[in-house]
């Protein structure tokens, strides 16, 4: 037989399937991996929080304070004020396992947050707005709701909750763990996070007033406003928005029979 040299056809190296969907495929593939890998890490750090006892989250970070953050003197007095209402409304949360301390940010960005140990940070611009305690009071109410379901370590990020994890159970320093009020302000929560602390926050502020009068009255403020507040932004970018917390928080007040009508608490500075 004899062999005859000829050209490979035309195309060879191209597959019979259309390009468009082999490069559907793929996306479709790379996107499952990521949504795999997502999920795994939302598993493990699931059991990771499981591992980290809260007792063993105090000690850790008894002391602690984010890099980036700038306090205001220890002797200002709403400082005082924002630590006391804090105690006062965490008196109604019984069993509470952590002792709360407050520290307020120099930012004129309007912002609170919680932070591992039992951290509440609130910014000068958010205090700079509320007119009355029972504003305030809901505020930090919703914060303490996000340590209720321990949000605040959730929003570390993944890195971090494992290597907190690690730190626990294998003795490994803490102390490389690096976090900054900037990260954590990009981060946000989920809605059902939000909620859930809004409907704890709420219930505290019942509780500690008898009714709920002016809890909601800051996000109405937001909503009513059309001009972007400066320092609204940030508080606004990490919570649910605050028309639809309004309408949620009169909700959850009209099922439990709370009075949305009471004595109003002035700020004490
Ligand atoms: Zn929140």
């Amino acid at each position: 037989m004899k062999f005859i040299p000829r050209q490979p056809r035309e195309g060879i190296n191209v597959s019979d399937t259309h390009p468009l969907v082999e490069a559907g495929t793929l996306v479709a593939g790379l996107t499952l991996i990521f949504v795999f890998i997502a999920l795994l890490l939302i598993f493990l750090v699931e059991i990771a929080l499981y591992f980290i006892p809260v007792e063993k989250e105090v000690a850790l970070f008894e002391d602690w304070l984010p890099e980036d953050l700038i306090t205001v003197s220890p002797a200002d007095e709403r400082l005082h004020q924002a630590q006391l209402l804090v105690d006062r409304l965490a008196f109604h949360w019984a069993d509470a396992p952590y002792t709360f301390r407050v520290e307020i940010d120099d930012s004129d960005v309007a912002n609170a947050m919680a932070l591992p140990g039992g951290l509440i940070i609130v910014t000068e611009g958010l205090l700079d707005q509320v007119e009355s305690e029972n504003e305030l009071a809901f505020v930090l109410g919703h914060e303490l709701g996000h340590f209720r379901n321990r949000d605040h370590l959730r929003a570390l990020g993944r890195g971090i909750v494992l290597s907190l994890f690690l730190a626990t159970t294998m003795g490994n320093d803490v102390s490389s763990i690096s976090v900054t009020v900037t990260d954590l302000t990009l981060r946000g929560f989920s809605r059902q996070q939000e909620s859930s602390a809004d409907e704890f926050g709420l219930a505290l502020v019942y509780t500690h007033y008898g009714h709920v009068d002016e809890a909601w009255r800051l996000f109405e403020k937001w909503d009513n406003d059309d001009r972007i507040m400066p320092g609204v932004v940030s508080y606004t970018s990490t919570h649910p928005d605050a028309g639809d917390r309004v309408e949620k928080l009169k909700d959850q007040a009209l099922r439990e029979g709370w009075p949305i009508e009471g004595l109003i608490t002035g700020l004490k500075w």
